[in-house]
């Protein structure tokens, strides 16, 4: 399948795209699919089965929460942040679910959302199982949906029919691999964000394409804005204290002795991240970029562009945007952008090499330098496992996006001091990425059963 820049940068909620944004989606297709066969008004139970890394950290990412808002309808680009608590709790409270509001059901939810821990379903590990019954128990419809990272979602059905049919060929220069996109480059004479800009003109107009970036770049900044403004813990019990109002003020005030410390760019760019992913970690409206748990890095690096380069330009944003994206889509057709596959390589090691090559790009890099900065992004995030504590999206999930950050700032600044000649390639990098996340136990893939989920001891209540 061809992918869009608007599928690896969509515009969601927090804290996780493979445990929140994803089963939003799902649960909502799901029960769009009986509507559409004119069945809804039979509904009268639905049971929502989760298995692998949904089951063992699925109550940290909200994923709950997150199936009852798609069963409602709810999407997560449009769903209104600050309105989640109040519906949940009226859920829960009532036992009433308001399928695509139309349809009212009772819902208990020690009955009707099983969390199988321990259990996985062949295909990937971010599974949910969808059944919908009616008045007299018949089975009126089952549905297997994965959550294949970055938000994305794939049918059982659909696994098959994929293979099976192509549509690479609707868009004018497909690739899976960075020599292919670099051959398309070398034939064409065109820039990567040129050629990622030909195929998005399968789907829109360039207008559109370029609003629609702009949109996102929006948000990310109205995402940073808001971060920057709020403080307190954030939810989930482990008593993680937001930090990026501090630093925001440690960093303004005229009289503090940050204002005369050249490192003082290192603490915007962590200030950036911590917003974003304090954000995100609370369940605010956020960018998937291309992950939620690594939404901060891609915003972090665009602020120091904008902030702390000469003469950035919006057309430099776009670029960036467009090149990011290819970089993205390279990952996703070669690994995986799933936590509960690659461990956070496939997350925060991503986002870091997408940045990496964008900044480069916005910086008007060659497409020899952004291949360099992008393998070197991810060459340093080898290995990097997935162990949230208690199975929340915050540590060490936050920190790290700031880390993610500023590698990515370097690897791109090394790559900009060479001519793009290096020895390891992009497309060796994520060879050796996808294989590593093969071999790294499951242990440290989103399940919180092993490094610091496992040594660090806490006690988070259930919801
Ligand atoms: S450790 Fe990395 S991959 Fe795992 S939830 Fe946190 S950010 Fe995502």
């Amino acid at each position: 399948m061809a992918v869009s820049l608007f599928q690896i940068f969509s515009i969601g909620i927090g804290p996780s795209s493979s445990h929140t944004v994803g089963p939003m989606r799902a649960a909502r297709r799901f029960i769009t699919s009986i509507k559409q066969n004119g069945r809804l008004h039979e509904v009268d139970r639905v049971l929502i089965e989760l298995f692998g890394s949904l089951a063992m950290t699925g109550e940290g990412h909200a994923t709950d929460i997150a199936l009852l808002l798609g069963l409602e309808g709810e999407l997560p680009e449009d769903v209104d942040p600050d309105s989640v608590n109040h519906r949940i709790s009226y859920i829960c409270n009532h036992h009433e679910l308001n399928l695509l509001h139309k349809k009212l059901i009772r819902f208990e939810k020690e009955r009707d959302l099983l969390f199988h821990k321990g259990k996985r379903l062949p295909y990937h590990s971010n599974a949910m199982r969808f059944k919908a019954f009616d008045k007299n128990g018949r089975e009126l419809m089952t549905q297997i949906i994965y959550s294949v990272g970055g938000g994305f979602i794939v049918d059982h059905e659909q696994i098959f029919a994929e293979a099976a049919q192509s549509s690479e060929a609707s868009i004018p220069y497909p690739f899976k691999t960075c020599e292919e996109l670099l051959v398309h480059c070398r034939k064409t004479g065109k820039m990567i964000y040129e050629v990622m800009m030909e195929n998005e003109l399968v789907w829109r107009t360039q207008q559109e394409i370029e609003q629609g970036i702009l949109r996102i770049w929006n948000v990310m900044q109205q995402c940073v804005l808001r971060g920057i403004e709020q403080e307190g813990i954030l939810p989930g019990g482990l008593n993680v204290r937001r930090r990026a109002a501090q630093i925001y003020n440690n960093l303004t005030d005229p009289d503090s002795p940050y204002q005369n410390d050249p490192a003082k760019i290192f603490d915007w760019v962590s200030l950036f991240a911590l917003a974003v992913n304090e954000e995100n970690a609370a369940g605010g409206r956020v960018v998937t970029a291309p992950t939620n748990g690594a939404a901060g890095i891609i915003p972090a690096v665009l602020h120091y562009y904008m902030k702390f380069t000469e003469s950035p330009t919006l057309e430099g944003v776009v670029n960036f945007f467009l090149t990011a994206a290819a970089i993205g889509i390279l990952y996703k057709e070669g690994a995986s952008l799933s936590a509960a596959e690659m461990g956070c390589q496939g997350e925060v090691g991503v986002a870091c090499s997408m940045a990496a090559g964008g900044l480069v790009a916005a910086l008007g890099g060659t497409n020899e330098q952004i291949e360099n900065a992008a393998e070197i992004g991810m060459e340093h995030n080898l290995g990097l496992t997935c162990d949230p504590i208690g199975g929340l999206v915050q540590i060490p999930c936050i920190e790290r996006n700031t880390m993610g950050s500023i590698k990515a700032i370097n690897a791109a600044r090394l790559a900009m001091h060479g001519d793009g000649q290096h020895h390891v390639s992009l497309d060796e990098v994520i060879k050796t990425m996808r294989h590593t996340g093969e071999d790294m136990k499951h242990i440290y893939k989103e399940t919180s059963e092993g490094g610091l989920a496992l040594h660090v001891s806490v006690s988070v209540p259930e919801c």
